[in-house]
C-alpha cells in the first residue's frame, strides 16, 4: 500500500497537465523539419517545370535556326539558278531550272509558315516563362517567411519545454519516491494519461464503474487507487 494525501494528487494532476502540454510541444516541434522540407519540395518542382520549359524554348530555337538555314540554302540555290539561267543553251534546261526554282519557292513558304508559327509557340513559352519566375520568386519569399516564423516558435516552444521539465523536477523533488514510481508506470502502461478523476463512481479514463468498496475508499485520499480496468491512478472527483 502506497499511503496518499489530498495534495499529492493535486500534485499528480499538475504532472499530469506538465506532460499533456509537452506532448504537445514535442509533436510541434517534431513537425518543423518535414514542413520545411515540404516548402522546400514545392520550390524544387516549380524550378523543374521552369528549367522544363527552358529546355523545351531552346530546342524550339534551335529547330527555328536550323529552318531558317534552310530558307537560305535555297534561297542561294534559287539565286544560282537565276545566273545560270544567262548561260543556258536548251529550252529543256531552261525549263528544268524554272521547274526547280519554283520548288524551292514553294518548300520555302512552308518552311516559312512553319517558322512563323513556331515563333508564335517560342513567344507564348517565353511569356509563360516569365510569369513563372516571378511566381517562383513570390513562392520563395512567402516561404523563407514562412520557415522563419515557424523556426521562431520553435525556439519559444523549446523554451516552455524547458520550464515545463524544469517544472516536473519541482513537483517530483517534493513528492514519495514511490509514488512517483507508480505514476510513471501507469503513463507507461496506458500510454497516455497516468491518472484520472472519478465521478459518480464512474473511471473517466476508461468510462468504467469502479466497486463500491473502492469509491468509498476513494473519498478518504489515503492510499493510492489504480482503476481496474485501465489502471491508470484514479482520485475521487466531487
Ligand atoms: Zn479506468
Amino acid at each position: 500500500m502506497v499511503s496518499i494525501t489530498r495534495e499529492q494528487i493535486n500534485a499528480l494532476i499538475e504532472l499530469q497537465s506538465i506532460d499533456v502540454e509537452s506532448l504537445k510541444i514535442k509533436s510541434f516541434l517534431k513537425s518543423i523539419q518535414p514542413k520545411v522540407d515540404a516548402f522546400d519540395e514545392r520550390i524544387k518542382q516549380v524550378e523543374q517545370a521552369i528549367s522544363l520549359k527552358e529546355s523545351i524554348i531552346a530546342e524550339l530555337k534551335q529547330e527555328y535556326r536550323s529552318r531558317e538555314v534552310d530558307v537560305q540554302d535555297n534561297q542561294n540555290r534559287m539565286r544560282k539558278n537565276n545566273e545560270k539561267l544567262v548561260s543556258v543553251k536548251t529550252n529543256k534546261e531552261y525549263h528544268a531550272i524554272l521547274k526547280e526554282n519554283e520548288g524551292l519557292h514553294k518548300k520555302n513558304s512552308i518552311i516559312e509558315d512553319d517558322i512563323l508559327q513556331k515563333l508564335d509557340v517560342l513567344e507564348k513559352e517565353e511569356n509563360a516563362i516569365l510569369q513563372d519566375k516571378s511566381e517562383l520568386s513570390k513562392l520563395k519569399n512567402e516561404t523563407a517567411q514562412e520557415i522563419a516564423a515557424l523556426k521562431e516558435k520553435g525556439e519559444a516552444e523549446k523554451e516552455k519545454l524547458q520550464s515545463l521539465l524544469a517544472a516536473w523536477e519541482e513537483i517530483e523533488k517534493n513528492m514519495d519516491p514511490e509514488v512517483i514510481k507508480r505514476f510513471k508506470i501507469a503513463r507507461e502502461q496506458t500510454k497516455s494519461s497516468a491518472i484520472s478523476a472519478v465521478k459518480n463512481e464512474i473511471c473517466q479514463g476508461c468510462h468504467m464503474n469502479i466497486p463500491p468498496q473502492m469509491y468509498n475508499e476513494l473519498q478518504r485520499f489515503e492510499k493510492l487507487e489504480f482503476c481496474p480496468r485501465c489502471y491508470r491512478i484514479i482520485y475521487w472527483a466531487e
